[in-house]
């Protein structure tokens, strides 16, 4: 007999899995395997750095700690929480799903997110059975309170990210201080802070302890320059946290990330990624400055972080022939009220004016 694996796997698959449609991750678009050196990489906020580092293989014989000691210590240090307000993740993305797996109710509890966002929380949710409900930013892409608070006792999780990706723009401190504080009976407000490093003023990390529904998720993968390592945190306070490692696997984090990670936060790291980003921050306003000169492109927002969303009235054309010239960068033009829209990270010196230089050319058409 031969067996069908398709129709089993489809047969045995979990219902509500069946038009799940996977994030369409700028790696997944373009797979980095094929010509990593000719192309210019400005598709997914990744930093054009790589820091170089070794690891020490002596113990990979063992198990590692569930949550290393190491690394949890040398982040609670940089970030200045405690360690018990800690959790150490196979990137934010893991940290996202955790939040969800252990917070909500399958087919009960949802989630509530602030489109046009980061894709991960409504795919997390959907992958787990757990709807989200959507309030869609205002047209300047503030929060809408009013419609946010339409969803109290709806919701168990807010997901906020800020500065927020793809537009780039912060969240006002009394934006989400009022979603704290209507939701602080009801739901866990989650900001996201993934590029909070290219704006540090902007973190939410020091309200920790006044507000016992805040959660914050950070990253490695953007000003650290260490996408490729997967190593994200989720801060919040103890009795959160507590919950989360119910859920997380037993050995989260491999040895190596372990070590790489921890590195990459002692103070020689620290120093090295605050230059990469003042180097960054310098590109981006010369960026701007450049795109600003071409007529068609308009600068949709001010962003605090390493990317800029631009609209072009042939975004679509311009999408195509940046990527004929091996130049990636994200078309958003599907998110909602970003029709025309692409974004664009900042790379270093020589990738920026390439870009500037093509688009220039473009415009020649
Ligand atoms: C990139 C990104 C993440 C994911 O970070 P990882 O640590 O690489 O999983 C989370 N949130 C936002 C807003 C991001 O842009």
């Amino acid at each position: 007999m031969t067996i069908d694996t398709k129709l089993i796997a489809e047969k045995l698959a979990r219902k509500h899995l069946k038009n799940l449609v996977p994030y369409e991750s700028a790696r997944r678009l373009f797979s980095g395997a094929e010509s990593k050196q000719q192309t210019i990489w400005l598709n997914a906020n990744e930093s054009p750095y790589s820091p170089q580092y070794e690891v020490d293989t002596i113990f990979f014989n063992r198990y590692p700690d569930c949550q290393p000691a190491d690394l949890i210590n040398a982040y609670a240090t940089y970030s200045g929480v405690e360690k018990n307000q800690l959790l150490c993740s196979r990137g934010a993305d893991e940290g996202i799903e955790l939040l969800i797996r252990a917070f909500c109710e399958e087919k009960q509890s949802h989630i509530l997110i602030c489109p046009p966002t980061y894709g991960m929380y409504a795919i997390s949710a959907e992958s787990l059975n757990v709807d989200a409900k959507k309030a869609p930013l205002n047209s300047d892409f503030s929060l809408d309170l009013e419609l946010i608070k339409s969803y109290k006792g709806e919701v168990n999780l807010v997901f906020i990210c800020s500065p927020n990706n793809p537009t780039g723009n912060t969240v006002a401190d009394q934006q989400i201080k009022a979603v704290l504080e209507y939701f602080a009976d009801s739901a866990l407000v989650v900001v996201d802070e993934a590029y909070i490093e290219f704006s540090p003023e902007n973190s939410w990390v020091k309200a920790l302890n006044d507000y016992p529904n805040l959660v914050i998720l950070r990253t490695l993968s953007k000003a650290f320059g260490l996408a490729g390592l997967r190593c994200g945190f989720v801060l919040a306070n103890q009795s959160i946290i507590d919950i989360l490692m119910k859920v997380i696997a037993p050995y989260p984090v491999p040895a190596p990330v372990a070590q790489i990670a921890a590195k990459s936060l002692n103070n020689n790291g620290i120093k090295q990624m605050r230059a990469h980003v003042s180097e960054l921050n310098q590109q981006k306003a010369q960026l701007i400055d450049a795109l600003e000169q071409i007529g068609d492109v308009d600068i949709v927002t001010q962003s605090a972080a390493n990317f800029v969303l631009i609209k072009h009235p042939r975004c679509s054309d311009l999408f195509t022939y940046l990527k004929e010239r091996n130049i990636l960068i994200r078309d958003q033009s599907k998110q909602l009220r970003l029709a025309g829209c692409l974004r664009i990270t900042i790379g270093d010196e020589s990738q920026n004016s390439q870009l500037i230089n093509e688009i220039k050319a473009f415009e020649k058409l």
